[in-house]
């Protein structure tokens, strides 16, 4: 395997949907860990993060990885405190959120004001790892490591979210989620985001048959992300998002639309790995 991959651990969007009708694609909602060389990013903590800690906790070394947040809904964030490494103080982690600021707000004030009683039995802060909050403005351009550079766009979603891209030893990846499109018009945000990138994840929660009954609800469709990544001279699509009523069947049945339309592109589902 190469020393840049992308592991999917959650790709459901808005809800888990554990159950033999998911059991292939899987249940639990976003989360993504990217590995350049030595560097740990996760796009997310949505279910998915929960086992992405108990596979980390593996290793037994103390652990520097950088968590970059979408935007604060639910389905992306409620795996937080149920992250392990958050337990230990051997592990350190830096946390990234870039839709706040311009709402007056930082991401340290708004999980304080979610992961405490009544919602949660004990604050954040009380977990032992140690936690750093940078709050960004989506478009910015960010350096978490030497070497690895993340370029952040707004995305069109009620209440704002960060599409991504990231930089490494000539490698681009795009990690674009929650958003909707403008059917006939592509965004310039995420077209610009996305150009010439190896991969990019975007959110495809619905389909373009189904789009004109969900305009407004800030999601996007996976014949969009066809789309933008021929209109952005982009690589692998990812299909990720996927709606929570969308059973293996039916995701059987874009992936093979998918390759149809954009052979080498892929369905997400958990445990899938794939290497640039
Ligand atoms: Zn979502
Ligand atoms: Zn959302």
């Amino acid at each position: 395997m190469s020393d840049v991959y992308v592991r999917f651990w959650g790709v459901r969007g808005s809800v888990p949907t554990p159950g033999p009708e998911t059991r292939r694609y899987g249940g639990n909602t976003s989360c993504v860990e990217v590995r350049l060389g030595p560097h740990r990013l996760v796009f997310d903590a949505g279910t998915g993060i929960r086992p992405l800690g108990r596979e980390w906790l593996r290793s037994r070394r103390p652990l520097t990885a950088h968590l970059f947040l979408s935007h604060l809904h639910f389905d992306h964030l409620c795996g937080l405190p149920f992250f392990a490494p958050l337990r230990d103080p051997a592990h350190r982690f830096r946390l990234w959120c870039g839709h706040l600021r311009a709402r007056g707000t930082t991401l340290a004030a708004t999980l304080a004001q979610l992961v405490c009683q009544p919602f949660f039995p004990i604050p954040l802060e009380a977990l032992a790892a140690r936690l750093e909050y940078r709050d960004f403005r989506a478009g910015e351009t960010l350096e978490p490591e030497p070497g690895v550079v993340v370029r952040t766009a707004p995305l069109r979603h009620p209440g704002g979210a960060t599409g991504y891209r990231v930089e490494y030893g000539g490698r681009i990846l795009c990690y674009v989620t929650d958003t909707e499109h403008e059917e006939g018009v592509r965004d310039p945000a995420v077209t610009a985001l996305i150009r010439d990138a190896d991969l990019v994840i975007y959110d495809c929660t619905y389909t373009d048959e189904e789009f004109p009954r969900f305009r407004g609800w800030g999601h996007s469709t996976w014949q969009e992300g066809v789309r933008l990544v021929e209109a952005a001279g982009a690589g692998r699509l990812v299909v990720f998002h996927h709606h929570p009523d969308r059973d293996d069947d039916a995701l059987d049945a874009i992936a093979a639309e998918l390759e149809r339309r954009r052979p080498g592109s892929r369905v997400a589902r958990e445990g899938l790995v794939l290497s640039l």
